[in-house]
């Protein structure tokens, strides 16, 4: 099969089995590459694993640490004329590369939300690994379905009033406003069931309680805070309520002792679940064209080494800010960025879209996302879509 990009809005339905086995291998020099702690996380449980910063955790604590990983991925394998996910040939090509290094890595597939797969992944661990001793938690989902089988969709809008700013349309690359209306009370609730902290919490209780996480584990859940120009989109719309819900379940687990449970704020980067964002992504193209230009730009592997090297299990100990969250944002938010990000938004329209922006850039990550635009993988050659993962449970 000749595998093309199909961009449908905000996705690609179509994935390259070897641009993603390129792009994983290009993610796990990167982390060999880089400098190791001395003491690093040995067996790590990786929930939403496939994909962006979920995927670079795991390739980071597996290629920087030796370290085992289980990770639990929410992906299809090819079908008849469809190809797989691109988070299903990630995960197969993650684990073939780890297993010939002599790594243990093995899968989970279905919905991490749910009972059943938190049993089946807690019975695999106590079998191979007997306990984890870091969890890091990087679901980033639409919606999610409770124990009483209510269904609960999350949206990204305001909170309050509705906001209008410049935001880009992808499909014919013009900048234009967007009104982003204000979320109903039962939204944001919903929201906050989605991307919460309610199933982290679930997850680390069921670990417990199966005694199947160490004494004094890690665990890490991932957030965004980002500039003003998004605040009333992303912190304080109604994703910012889920997040400041996930921050405080990170102070409840901690009280609930046995466990270390941080909040890691994340930089801004091209991902399946921020493409769909409306405003972040004209954001994330300045400030691409911005830290390139001043060398501070990292992509997901690069800040997901950075978190375990030197801010989790650094020689500095825990690295944290004065509210206790780690700060992978630290380079985003640097005042002179972001001072060179505000003249560019300030002045940016269709016309100087290529000058005030890395869109470029920005482009190149989506399709990478799907394994397509990889230096070194033949496009036109007739590959077989029907890729397995050995281990996939
Ligand atoms: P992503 O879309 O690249 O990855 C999300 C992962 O979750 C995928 O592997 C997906 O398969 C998995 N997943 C989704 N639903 C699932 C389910 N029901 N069961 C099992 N797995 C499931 O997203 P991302 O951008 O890497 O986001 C991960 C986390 O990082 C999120 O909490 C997000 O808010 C946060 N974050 C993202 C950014 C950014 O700019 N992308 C910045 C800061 C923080």
């Amino acid at each position: 099969m000749i595998v093309k990009p199909k961009v449908r809005g905000f996705i690609c339905t179509t994935a390259h089995a070897e641009g993603c086995k390129a792009e994983v291998k290009s993610q796990i020099e990167y982390a060999k590459a880089a400098a190791h702690a001395d003491n690093g996380p040995k067996k790590v449980l990786v929930i939403g694993a496939s994909m962006g910063y979920g995927l670079a955790s795991r390739i980071a604590a597996a290629y920087s640490f030796g370290a085992a990983t289980i990770g639990v991925i929410f992906d299809k394998p090819a079908m008849r004329s469809r190809t797989a996910t691109s988070g299903w040939y990630n995960t197969a090509a993650f684990e073939s590369f780890a297993k010939a290094d002599g790594l243990y890595a093995k899968t989970i597939n279905g919905d991490a939300y749910s009972k059943e797969i938190k049993d089946k992944t807690i019975e695999l661990i106590k079998s191979d690994l007997g306990k984890v001793d870091c969890v890091i938690y990087s679901l980033a989902a639409p919606r999610r379905t409770t124990a009483d089988g209510t269904l609960y969709s999350s949206v990204l809008k305001t909170v309050g009033s509705p906001y209008t700013n410049k935001t880009i349309n992808l499909k014919d690359n013009t900048v234009g406003d967007i009104t982003v209306e204000p979320a109903t009370e039962e939204e944001i609730e919903a929201t906050v069931k989605v991307m919460g902290g309610e199933d982290w919490k679930d997850w680390i209780d069921a670990l417990k309680a199966a005694d199947a996480i160490e004494d004094n584990a890690v665990t890490v859940a991932y957030s965004y805070i980002g500039p003003q120009i998004t605040h009333p989109m992303y912190a304080d719309g109604s994703i910012g309520k889920a997040k400041d819900h996930l921050f405080e379940t990170s102070k409840k687990l901690n009280e609930s002792g046995n466990v270390r449970a941080y909040i890691s704020v994340n930089k801004a980067l091209v991902t399946q679940s921020s493409a769909a964002i409306p405003i972040v992504p004209l954001y994330i193209s300045i400030l691409y064209k911005v830290m390139k230009e001043n060398n501070v730009h990292e992509g997901c592997i690069e800040q997901m080494t950075r978190l375990l090297n030197e801010k989790l299990y650094g020689k500095d100990g825990v690295v944290t800010d004065s509210e206790g969250r780690i700060r992978m944002d630290d380079l985003e938010m640097q005042p002179e960025i972001q001072e060179k990000v505000n003249k560019l938004w300030a002045e940016i329209n269709t016309d100087n879209l290529d000058t005030h922006a890395d869109l470029e850039g920005y482009n190149q990550d989506f399709y990478k996302l799907f394994g397509f635009g990889i230096d070194g993988v033949d496009y036109e050659a007739d590959i077989d879509p029907d890729v397995n993962i050995t281990s996939v449970n």
